[in-house]
């Protein structure tokens, strides 16, 4: 079964008298080990994309499915998503958002306890990813001495912790130059590739488009043809 499955995925929002239709019956798929670029206009329905494919909000119609299993529809209550969310979808957003006053280690390895993981282990665990990714001397640095692309990478780091099949990113290299971009995009590339995640990246930025397996192109809430 493909990592993620959208299924008609459909979200509308009340707006004054009329109705918005932010996304119109998106259909796809991502397999693992594919990185998927999710490009399109300001205001196509991207972003609402990744919320509903993220599990963060409820589609208006259609289905998510991970891993062969339908997840969330019409009717699903989200709260009781968390675990699955945590566990099955790596999140990485425009800013990297890290806690300040933690080093890098200490940002990744939270989200490990979070999940319950032994403080020790985690700390381990946390170390390895990122030796993995080019980050170890960056180890024990507060975000504020971190590069915009060092911080983002982290990012990635923390994303990754707890081993999701999925990766969903919105435009993670945005506020980045374009060689700190390539960098953050061939992480993803090697992510995929290498441990096998299914990754779907949010962008506007053409100059990444080689690493790509395969580009959706959104326009007016649905997929352009
Ligand atoms: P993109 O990420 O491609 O810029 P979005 O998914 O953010 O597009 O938005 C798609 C459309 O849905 C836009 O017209 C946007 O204004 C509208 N929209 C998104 N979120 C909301 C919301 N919470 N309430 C009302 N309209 C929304
Ligand atoms: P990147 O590895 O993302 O390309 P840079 O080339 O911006 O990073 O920075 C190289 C190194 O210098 C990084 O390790 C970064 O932490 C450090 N550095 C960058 N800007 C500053 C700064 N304003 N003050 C202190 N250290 C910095």
């Amino acid at each position: 079964a493909p990592v993620l499955s959208a299924r008609g995925l459909t979200r509308h929002y009340a707006s004054g008298a009329g109705v918005v239709r932010a996304l119109d019956g998106v259909s796809f798929d991502i397999a693992a080990g594919e990185l998927v670029g999710i490009f399109g206009p300001s205001g196509s329905g991207k972003s609402t994309f990744l919320m509903l494919a993220g599990l963060l909000e409820r589609p208006s119609a259609g289905e998510v499915w991970l891993g062969g299993q339908r997840v969330s529809h019409a009717g699903v209550h989200l709260d009781g998503l968390r675990a699955t969310r945590r566990r099955r979808i790596g999140f990485v957003f425009q800013r990297a958002n890290l806690i300040p006053f933690l080093s890098a280690i200490e940002n990744v390895a939270l989200s490990l306890e979070i999940a319950d993981v032994a403080p020790p282990d985690a700390r381990h665990h946390a170390r390895r990813l990122l030796e993995a990714l080019d980050l170890a001397h960056r180890a024990d640095s507060l975000p504020a001495r971190l590069s915009g692309g060092e911080q983002q990478r982290v990012a990635v780091a923390r994303a990754l912790a707890n081993g999701p099949p999925l990766i969903l990113a919105d435009e993670p290299t945005a506020a980045l130059d374009s060689a700190r971009s390539r960098q953050v995009m061939q992480l993803f590339r090697r992510i995929a590739t290498t441990r096998g995640t299914a990754v779907a990246v949010v962008t506007h930025d053409p100059r990444s488009v080689d690493l790509f397996d395969r580009i959706v192109e959104f326009e007016d809430g649905r997929i352009k043809k």
